[in-house]
């Protein structure tokens, strides 16, 4: 059976490589189908798409996009999309509008608590147009305001912390309208992440549905075992199909490398039994 790794980052959202080098690792780790899911931009599709096209890798084109749900951050991944499509591409503008005033608001935040030049700082690490707080958290390392990236989150740029905004990101229906336009499938992204309480992932789920989300990413590298099981029971419950994706973000990045997932569960329907 092909080995399939449906969630990854390039350096055109908030990963460290190349969508080329992305997709060699992609090869060297025995992914025959690959998703190049940036965070809510789709400039590095064609790059991963010749790469792909040339390794012998199948490229599956996708976004991972962010959305504001009960005043929570969730994210849904859209494959098969097509990147031409104008409905979805509006919809990223406003997403990338937004992105950048947060990061204009996240440097005065942090100025006002002595540290200079941040928002200069996570745009010069940024490798697209896209910023996110990845690249805040980057320039808070390497400045010393924090041992490592994942420090720097934890002190400045989630909840209550003084560098966080919260999200103005699109609602569910907008995001699985803009996915759905673009010929793709939506995905809700690693589930366990956002701590939902089990009234509130209950909705989520049925308005999930209703909207027209097709599968719920079972594995993913942020995924326990226990996390796995639980989620692929929500899916049969809920009649949507499962999908897997490390979430790679580099080398660097403390997560699981790309491909190197367990398989869905026995009990699971394949999101690809359906292409
Ligand atoms: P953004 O979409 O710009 O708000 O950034 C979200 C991204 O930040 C996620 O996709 C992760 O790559 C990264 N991230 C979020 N929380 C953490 C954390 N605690 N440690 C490291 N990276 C994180
Ligand atoms: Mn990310
Ligand atoms: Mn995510
Ligand atoms: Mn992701």
């Amino acid at each position: 059976m092909p080995h399939y790794d449906l969630h990854s980052h390039t350096y055109h959202s908030d990963g460290t490589l190349s969508p080329s080098d992305l997709v060699m690792r992609a090869r060297c780790n025995g992914v025959d189908v690959l998703a190049v899911t940036d965070h809510d931009i789709t400039t590095g599709i064609g790059e991963a798409r010749t790469a792909a096209d040339a390794a012998g890798v199948v490229l599956v084109p996708g976004v991972e996009i962010s959305v504001t749900w009960g005043a929570q951050t969730i994210h849904i991944v859209g494959l098969g999309i097509d990147t031409d499509d104008a409905c979805l591409q509006a919809g990223l503008v406003e997403q990338l509008r937004f992105r950048d005033w947060r990061a204009e608001e996240i440097g005065r935040r942090l100025e006002r608590k002595g540290i200079h030049g941040a928002c200069a700082g996570a745009r010069a690490r940024a490798r697209g147009v896209l910023i996110g707080r990845t690249h805040f958290a980057q320039f808070l390392a390497e400045e010393g305001h924090a041992r490592d990236v994942r420090d720097a989150f934890s002190k400045y740029l989630v909840r209550g912390k003084p560098g966080y905004v919260p999200g103005q990101w699109a609602s569910l229906p907008q995001a699985l309208g803009w996915i759905r336009a673009s010929g793709g499938q939506a995905v809700i992204a690693h589930p366990a992440r956002y701590k939902l309480s089990a009234t509130r992932l209950q909705r989520l789920l049925t308005e999930f549905k209703e909207s027209g989300g097709a599968a719920i990413e079972v594995v993913s590298g942020s995924h326990s075992r226990d996390d796995c099981l639980r989620f692929a029971a929500l899916a049969t419950r809920y009649d949507l199909m499962a999908s897997c994706g490390s979430d790679y973000h580099g080398p660097e990045a403390p997560w699981i490398d790309l491909g190197r997932l367990p398989p869905l569960p026995e009990s699971c329907r394949a999101l690809w039994t359906s292409w």
